[in-house]
């Protein structure tokens, strides 16, 4: 018997939803003057390549032959097909997952992160900043710039610094310099330790660090994990591998899940799938979040900024409100107040939908995955886990069969901790109430945009 199809081949070409998205995307607006951005407005922060790849109109963009020897490390990942897990179930459901964990740095991010890396030191830029939280995408972006001669520096927030050693030892492994953030490095970091100098820092706080860093040093650019339209689209070798492996073995997919943080894995495996649904093909989607960060689930769909200190262009997307602190929940990759754009029209459209579960049920179906399956996933990936979980029991309760595809963006063996906690009874469920969300929401009422 197999249980994987690592064949096929890696994607020459990278799938741009954009031209084929239901309507053209609301442009981003300047942080202060609130007009459209001009792409070489962005020119001080990202690689023109990368900024053209944010606006274009080309279905298909040529994936460079620098970037395919990178990815060939690690792709094409292996699609499985979870026998254990069906058979546990007892459902008659096929169920699949194309295999992300399988990077050096154990998730889907490299995938972007060596484009990024490309793209810049192809432009001569020598430096990339940017922000991590628990450490998945600084390490994928160290482990990039290196196959490209270009340094890295990495502000991790500080109380993840102190506990999750393990992630910066994997940064400065790969040589990035890794800074607690807030730091004295920069003006921003600066004034906040001025006033409160154990400041356990925020993502929000993180970003605004490496944006002025890469603002004030000419050879230096920013480089963001997710959300960006640009990230979606290097992340669509997930899909079109998976679709070209599953027509390998005659399927297609009846039900296609991701978890959804910034939205980049869910976008990465979903959109090509999309691609065929935008000309009638029946496909359905389903992007899975915390119900603690219930972003798709609870937000509006609006213009807002992302991040805490109001610097960078506002995006209309699902938000919770770019102040909005969400609980300390274990899959800290899906703790993003906002969501991509393109995601969210998606959603907003009525195209893709939005699930949203509680943490207990998500670590209880990954132990379930990890005892039939043997992978561990990481807290985020739990969350697809236990919508296809959900999705092959209903199709046992409605006696029919169906093909459901999910995205493991990651493996979880950096996260044992949180496994520890779970196993130990010492996990706890945070829903928010309608109060607070409001209370988060208000806040944007006074950016007070209507387009
Ligand atoms: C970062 C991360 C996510 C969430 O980010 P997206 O941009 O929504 O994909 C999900 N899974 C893993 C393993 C991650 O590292």
């Amino acid at each position: 018997m197999r249980r994987f199809t690592a064949g096929g081949e890696i994607p020459r070409r990278w799938y741009n939803a954009l031209p084929d998205l239901p309507k053209p995307l609301d442009l981003p607006l300047h942080p202060v003057e609130k007009r459209p951005v001009k792409p070489e407005n962005l020119e001080p922060l990202f690689a023109k390549a990368l900024i053209e790849q944010e606006f274009s109109e080309a279905r298909w963009i040529e994936i460079p032959e620098d970037i395919l020897e990178v990815y060939a490390l690690w792709r094409p990942t292996p699609l499985y097909r979870a026998y254990g897990l069906e058979k546990f179930l007892n459902t008659p459901a096929k169920i699949y997952y194309k295999y992300e964990g399988a990077s050096p740095a154990g998730s889907h991010k490299p995938n972007t992160a060596v484009a990024q890396a490309y793209y810049n030191a192809k432009e001569g830029i020598k430096r990339l900043t940017t922000e991590t939280g628990a450490g998945q995408w600084g390490a994928a972006l160290a482990f990039a710039t290196q196959f490209f001669g270009i340094k890295c520096t990495v502000y991790m927030v500080r109380v993840s610094y102190n506990q999750k050693p393990y992630r910066r030892t994997m940064m400065e492994l790969w040589g990035a310099e890794v800074f607690p953030s807030p730091s004295s490095r920069t003006k921003s970091g600066k004034s906040i330790l001025e006033k409160d100098p154990d400041n356990p820092g925020s993502l929000g706080i993180a970003i605004s660090e490496a944006v002025e860093d890469a603002a004030t040093n000419p050879d230096t650019h920013y480089s963001l994990g997710s959300v960006l339209n640009h990230v979606l689209l290097h992340q669509t070798v997930i899909g079109l591998e998976a679709k070209a492996q599953l027509e390998e073995l005659g399927e297609y997919p009846d039900v296609v899940i991701g978890c959804c943080g910034g939205g980049s894995n869910f976008g990465g495996i979903a959109l090509p799938f999309y691609a065929d649904k935008a000309v009638g093909k029946k496909v359905r989607l389903v992007a899975v979040e915390p119900k603690a960060c219930p972003t798709l689930t609870k937000g509006i769909f609006a213009y807002d900024f992302g991040d805490t200190a109001g610097l960078t262009p506002l995006l209309k997307m699902f938000t919770l409100g770019h102040n909005f602190v969400p609980p300390s929940i274990h899959a800290g990759g899906l703790r993003y107040h906002g969501d991509a754009p393109i995601v969210s029209l998606l959603v907003k459209e009525g195209i893709v939908e939005p699930v949203a579960y509680s943490q207990t049920e998500v670590f209880e179906a990954a132990l379930t995955f990890a005892r039939t399956e043997g992978f561990i996933p990481a807290p985020e990936t739990a969350h697809a886990v236990k919508a296809a979980i959900d999705e092959a029991l209903r199709a046992k309760e409605e006696k029919t069969p169906k093909t459901i595809l999910f995205c493991f963006s990651g493996h979880g063996l950096l996260d044992l901790s949180a496994y520890d906690a779970f196993l130990k009874g010492e996990l706890k469920d945070y829903e928010l109430s309608r109060e607070e969300i409001l209370k988060s929401l208000s806040e944007l009422e006074k950016l007070a945009i209507r387009r």
